[in-house]
């Protein structure tokens, strides 16, 4: 049985829904999937750091409320924030 705030929760995801997939610039995998919860005025940047060939992702500028998700088989190792721009460090994860 589903809560009123599922169907809330999915009624907003449907209806706004943006996907992001962040990808190395270098070797192309993906490092980040960014998925916009909510339209908004508020931007950031954020740029991720590649575990697989010591690159990173171009910078990417999102505009809106997003929540981030680790591709299948990595995890969020750290963040930093310096001068307005996220940098994520993405680790591989161990089976
Ligand atoms: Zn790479």
């Amino acid at each position: 049985m589903k809560t009123p705030d599922d169907e809330r929760l999915k009624q907003m995801i449907e209806s706004d829904l943006q996907e992001l997939d962040i990808k190395c610039a270098d070797c192309d995998k993906s490092l980040l999937n960014m998925v916009r919860s909510r339209e908004t005025g508020q931007t950031q940047q954020l740029i991720v750091n590649c575990p697989f060939c010591d690159g990173q992702s171009w910078t990417q500028k999102l505009v809106g409320k997003y929540y981030q998700k680790a591709p299948e088989g990595l995890m969020l190792g750290g963040m930093d924030l310096k001068d307005g721009l996220y940098k994520l460090n993405m680790e591989i994860k161990n089976a």
